[in-house]
């Protein structure tokens, strides 16, 4: 339990960070920006009357009076269409504000917490595959994603300068491809658009031929293991993800069948040309030194964010 900061607060996966912190009894105070956040995740934390909402850019210097125990960093733009619309505001988030959120956590003495990311793996080899933490990835330096790539590498790098230089309390967690309701039903990533398009009888759209394969977790899944990091000893990377591995086209088929939609495949050019062709975390190191694994399988995750995006859809009508 303490008074914890979290920056991206009206993100999808913070959000089911902050409800895991509450319900452990922490004091939450969430800061956002809302450049790829959402006014109702922010409306339903505030129901908690342990949860403090402020608007703030976090990669400009600001102030949180009082003490402060921990401080999760998790604002960033996360959607390779948010990457590609927003490239500067994906550096600062990678850069600038880990500097101004490790400078507020230096200050108050409290615990930090980065939310890396499996992208710092890049697209990797055969012989590195599933990814384990000491992989030291394979990333095009100056393609398109490597605003967000490059941003998070950097991260790691200044959190890991003030754990060794000022022995600064911090925690890295590399997230593995996450889902789940309150995603945004417009974010581009697969999950959202294969459901969208399935619910709204459109095609689903493969990039190039569907072969490239990811591994998906369920949020609340994903928010147990970053909140069991947080409260562990563990200073070096950890990482959290579900090992079932599926291809996208498998995962399009998945979606047509639960949704019982007519929906065929329409196969597009890739927009990316270094798209990561095979994802899956190692997570024997999760299991470890967390005790943590997913319990939620592919199947039973997509149910509730279908009916969730089924909302959003119709809304949107
Ligand atoms: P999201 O876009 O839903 O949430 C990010 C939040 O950060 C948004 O609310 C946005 O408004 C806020 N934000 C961005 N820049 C900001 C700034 N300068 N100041 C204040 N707020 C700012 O994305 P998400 O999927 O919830 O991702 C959350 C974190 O987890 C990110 O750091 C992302 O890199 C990491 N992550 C997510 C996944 C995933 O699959 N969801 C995978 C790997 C890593
Ligand atoms: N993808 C796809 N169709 C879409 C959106 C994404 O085939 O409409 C592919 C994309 O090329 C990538 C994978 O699905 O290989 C996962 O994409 P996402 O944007 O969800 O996240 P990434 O893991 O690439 O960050």
């Amino acid at each position: 339990m303490g008074r914890t900061v979290v920056t991206g607060a009206a993100g999808f996966l913070a959000s089911y960070v902050c409800d895991r912190l509450l319900d452990e009894g922490h004091e939450v105070i969430g800061l956002d920006n809302f450049i790829t956040g959402r006014s109702e995740n922010v409306r339903l934390l505030s129901e908690h009357p342990k949860f403090q909402f402020i608007e703030q850019d976090v990669s400009l210097p600001f102030q949180i009076e009082g003490e402060v125990d921990y401080v999760l960093h998790l604002a960033s733009p996360a959607s390779p269409p948010d990457f590609r619309k927003i490239p500067f505001e994906t550096l600062r988030a990678g850069s600038f504000a880990t500097h101004v959120t490790l400078e507020l956590a230096h200050e108050k003495a409290a615990r930090f917490l980065l939310a890396s990311t499996s992208e710092i793996y890049g697209d990797p080899p055969a012989e590195h595959h599933p990814q384990k933490e000491e992989y030291w990835g394979n990333v095009n330096p100056n393609g398109a994603r490597s605003v967000y790539d490059e941003a998070k590498r950097y991260a790691e790098a200044v959190t890991m300068a003030y754990q060794r230089e000022y022995g600064l309390e911090t925690r890295i967690v590399r997230i593995f491809n996450t889902y789940g309701p309150r995603m945004r039903a417009d974010d581009g990533r697969v999950v959202t658009n294969f459901i969208a398009q399935a619910l709204q009888g459109e095609p689903l759209t493969l990039y190039g031929d569907g072969t490239q394969t990811r591994s998906f977790c369920y949020a609340t899944d994903t928010a147990e293991g970053i909140v069991r990091l947080l409260l562990s000893d563990e200073g070096e990377p950890v990482n959290i993800g579900n090992p079932d591995e599926f291809t996208v086209r498998e995962l399009g088929e998945t979606i047509l069948e639960l949704t019982g939609s007519d929906s065929e495949f329409i196969t597009v050019p890739l927009p990316y040309a270094d798209d990561p062709k095979q994802r899956r975390p190692d997570i024997s190191k999760a299991r470890r030194v967390l005790g943590w694994e997913p319990t939620i399988k592919l199947r039973e995750g997509l149910r509730p964010t279908i009916d969730y995006l089924r909302g959003e859809v119709l809304l949107k009508r």
